[in-house]
């Protein structure tokens, strides 16, 4: 299967591009990006055909359909990424946390987020495609905290790849900081700014689209990519598990086949729910996708009234910080899916010029056929992580946290919801820590104990070696050096 462009095509690309080319230069004609040509029909054959397929054989037949250039060897050494997970015979648990909600938890592999989900495997594709094209690559990420430890993780020792993570200097937990600065290998470079995160994601836009930076790599025989979350090549590795949470509610006997279900998915850059909403439309059976947010609601706001809006809005920190995010990437693919090319890039074209596109109201009632929205404020959150604790005996981050909210406002209760856990209470600890005893912590590894103490879990290896272990990237700069900086590590 080909890939075509979300806002058409320019006279300078090609009008469809294999998965490769996809996935190695993401940015599309006109600042749009790639979407599958057609989505694969699975239908409720497939489901049923698969329902006592292990996650990996879910995942290799749903990625077969796609016809995409990768060899078969390659997905599969891919997929066995997720034998790091806690369970490798089921690396994505769903568990019931009250009459009609269940939790499916996406954060049990090697960084505790649930960027692993796609990133794990992603490391293996990309890697593959540079080797077999004789290609190095350079991959740029900027960091408020998940994406960076994930993408070091997956990307640490792979052959024919480079990559350079920025991320804000405290501006980070201190387990996603120390999940950063103790990888050691050669080919990762993790540069501390002197900033807050939009100095970080600002600079890597920049040397994205800068000639010289370009030029200068050119000298040194690489090339330059990105593994932020608007590649298909993360996007694809996030259809597959709303496919299994869903059999694996039908294998706990909690719906009959075919039954429809809500999925509730905390939301930033829309990765996530976007994965929901191809699967829905390969043929999972769900009643609508609802989309959770913190105070950075503009996601809340464009399902509700149509309007997106950035005008007077301003980035909020809050307790859910991988959610902070005002433009949130991924909506194009969605507005491409139901309007069309024309219609996206005259959307996107005023949100870039004028901060602000208004659907009609014929759009904004399709929109709303399959999302719907709320949000969830911190202080919200934190009765939700204290409530389900204490009522319930379930534990969550406050991520997670925001689609009780939702669940309450937005869902029919008759219907049976999967909410996505997207981060293990051990990446956001001092807020949790707060939420069930009222404790303030300043450092993450009190908080962990106290929660630890307090809901008798104990801390996960991988996370309790971490406060030990030799912090070996030492660099922390100004923003004006970051370029200087990378261009010494190649
Ligand atoms: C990245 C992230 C999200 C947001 O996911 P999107 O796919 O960008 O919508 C939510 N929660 C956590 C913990 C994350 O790391």
């Amino acid at each position: 299967m080909n890939f075509i462009q979300t806002r058409g095509c320019d006279a300078t690309r090609a009008k469809s591009v294999t998965f490769s080319e996809a996935i190695l230069n993401p940015i599309a004609s006109f600042g749009g990006l790639y979407v599958p040509e057609n989505l694969p029909e699975l239908g409720e054959a497939f489901l049923n055909e698969h329902l006592n397929a292990s996650y990996k054989e879910l995942a290799a037949a749903m990625l077969g359909r796609f016809e995409i250039d990768i060899e078969k060897n390659v997905i599969d050494e891919a997929l066995k990424l997720y034998d790091k997970f806690d369970n490798p015979s089921n690396p994505v648990p769903v568990v019931k946390v009250k009459e009609n909600l269940y939790v499916s938890e996406l954060y049990h592999g090697p960084t505790r987020a649930f960027k692993d989900m796609a990133l794990q495997p992603f490391g293996v594709v990309l890697s593959s495609i540079a080797q077999k094209r004789g290609e190095h690559y350079l991959i740029l990420a900027a960091t408020s905290g998940d994406t960076g430890p994930a993408a070091l993780e997956t990307f640490k020792n792979r052959a024919n790849v480079q990559v350079a993570c920025l991320y804000p200097d405290g501006g980070t937990s201190d387990v996603q900081r120390l999940q950063m600065v103790t990888e050691d290998a050669k080919n990762l470079k993790v540069i501390g700014i002197n900033g807050v995160f939009d100095d970080a994601q600002n600079a890597l836009k920049r040397l994205l689209a800068s000639s010289e930076f370009k030029a200068a790599l050119q000298e040194k025989n690489i090339l330059l990519s990105a593994a932020n979350s608007v590649n298909f090549g993360r996007i694809i590795f996030q259809i597959i598990y709303h496919i299994h949470s869903y059999l694996e509610l039908v294998r706990q006997s909690a719906i009959t086949m075919g039954e429809k279900v809500y999925l509730n998915v905390p939301s930033g850059n829309f990765g996530n729910a976007l994965g929901a909403y191809y699967a829905w439309k390969m043929g999972l059976p769900v009643e609508k996708i609802i989309i959770s947010s913190n105070e950075n609601n503009v996601l809340t706001r464009l399902i509700k009234t149509g309007k997106y809006d950035l005008r007077d809005a301003h980035v909020v920190n809050t307790t859910s910080p991988a959610m902070d995010i005002l433009k949130s990437s991924n909506v194009e693919r969605i507005l491409y899916d139901m309007f069309g090319f024309e219609r996206t890039r005259e959307l996107m074209q005023d949100l870039e010029s004028k901060n602000f596109y208004e659907l009609s109201s014929a759009e904004l009632t399709e929109l709303q056929k399959s999302f719907d929205a709320d949000f969830c404020t911190g202080d919200e959150g934190k009765a939700y992580i204290k409530d389900t604790f204490d009522n319930n005996g379930y534990l969550m981050d406050p991520h997670t946290a925001t689609c009780m909210k939702s669940y309450e406002t937005c869902s029919n209760p008759a219907i049976k919801t999967i909410a996505y856990s997207t981060a293990e209470w051990t990446k956001f600890s001092p807020v949790i820590a707060n939420a069930l005893t009222g404790e303030v912590d300043a450092q993450d590894i009190v908080a962990l104990e106290s929660i630890a103490k307090e809901a008798k879990l104990s801390i996960p290896p991988m996370i309790k070696e971490l406060f030990g272990k030799e912090i070996v990237q030492k660099t922390v700069i100004e923003k004006e050096d970051i370029e200087k900086e990378i261009l010494k590590f190649l």
